[in-house]
């Protein structure tokens, strides 16, 4: 594939304090740009990061046609770049974009794209343990007019931003019985924009109460766990683990089924099973809860300090060998090639 590129004229790297990153909130001097136009996706170019115009009856602004996926890339000591799993990356977003009636993207499109944008911005991977180059694939409706029905044009644009490493410290998080995430025949398997759109409200009322982040329940019956705000939820009871299993209405994380994977060579007892706020509760009250702890790219584990759930606080124990900082150091000797990589997830 013949990739386009088109330079800055002056990089803005100069600028840029990478001893100081915080998440997403700077970023790098190109962008890959690729656009579906007349049935079929054209051939990705890469320009420098940029606005993007785009006519007022665009129908992401009005039915929310939009979605997107979020991976990082790592440099090692000796300067070698490295992606973690990125196929489950361009897989999950056809996946997304089926759901949301967005065309899917061939492969080579997204793998070339980004490997293309990475050499073109690699001055622009941090080198200081713990930060990374974040990702950020999207796609979006950028055709036109007010008719509720899918667009005819769209947009794939892969943006990065260096990012510091990502110490959220510990989080107090609510147990959400009213409002839900998704549901099912929903999209809340899908990496869809709506679907974090959704889920600020409820999480500013758990803020308002003092909680950092919202664990949330099914739509059905808010009798079982699924979600940790935007993370996979993993709880530890006694010395076994449980993560709820994939739904219409959990994504499907990488970081969550690499952990299962790395639990199983680790000789962690680990169980895919729904888990539900009663045996959670029923653990936090006789001790035999230890651990709770979201995963997902961005914080790779975000360990839980305690709960609130129907008005009562329970506080977890600080553990000194937990699973939470065994699995987050496995996987990231693996993202940064520090060690052996026995599964083949590094590219
Ligand atoms: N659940 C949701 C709702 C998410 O947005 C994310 C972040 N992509 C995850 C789980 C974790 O997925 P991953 O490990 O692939 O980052």
């Amino acid at each position: 594939m013949n990739i386009a590129v088109e330079k800055v004229t002056s990089s803005k790297i100069n600028e840029v304090d990478f001893d100081n990153l915080a998440f997403g909130s700077v970023f790098s001097d190109h962008m890959l740009e690729c656009t579906y136009k007349n049935g079929a996706w054209e051939t990705p170019k890469i320009v420098p990061y940029q606005p993007i115009t785009l006519d007022p009856s665009s129908k992401i602004f009005h039915y929310g046609q939009s979605i997107f996926e979020g991976m990082k890339a790592y440099k090692d000591k000796d300067g070698g770049v490295w992606l973690f799993r990125p196929l489950e990356n361009q897989k999950r977003l056809n996946i997304s974009a089926k759901r949301m009636a967005i065309p899917e993207l061939p492969e080579e499109y997204f793998m070339e794209g980004l490997t293309s944008l990475l050499q073109v911005d690699k001055n622009w991977i941090p080198e200081n343990d713990g930060s990374s180059l974040y990702i950020r694939p999207f796609m979006f409706a950028s055709g036109n007019g007010f008719h509720a029905s899918p667009a005819d044009e769209y947009k794939f644009i892969i943006a990065t931003a260096p990012s510091g490493a990502y110490f959220s410290g510990k989080v107090r998080v609510l147990i959400e019985e009213k409002y839900s995430r998704s549901a099912n025949g929903g999209v809340g398997f899908a990496k869809a924009g709506g679907n974090y759109a959704g889920q600020f409200y409820p999480t500013q009322l758990a803020k308002a109460k003092g909680y950092q982040q919202v664990i949330w329940t099914d739509d059905n019956t808010h009798e079982y766990i699924e979600e940790a705000g935007a993370m996979n939820i993993f709880v530890r009871i006694n010395d076994t683990l449980i993560t709820g299993p994939t739904s219409d209405r959990i994504l499907d994380g990488i970081t969550r089924k690499s952990i299962l994977d790395i639990a199983a060579d680790e000789g962690i007892k680990a169980e895919v099973r729904k888990i539900s706020v009663a045996e959670v509760v029923a653990a936090a009250k006789s001790g035999e809860l230890k651990e709770m702890f979201g995963a997902g790219t961005a914080a790779v584990v975000s360990p839980i300090s305690g709960f609130g759930h129907q008005g009562t606080d329970y506080d977890l124990p600080e553990l000194e060998n937990s699973y939470a900082m065994q699995l987050k150091k496995r996987i990231t000797d693996i993202q940064y090639n520090r060690a052996e990589d026995k599964f083949g997830w590094r590219y």
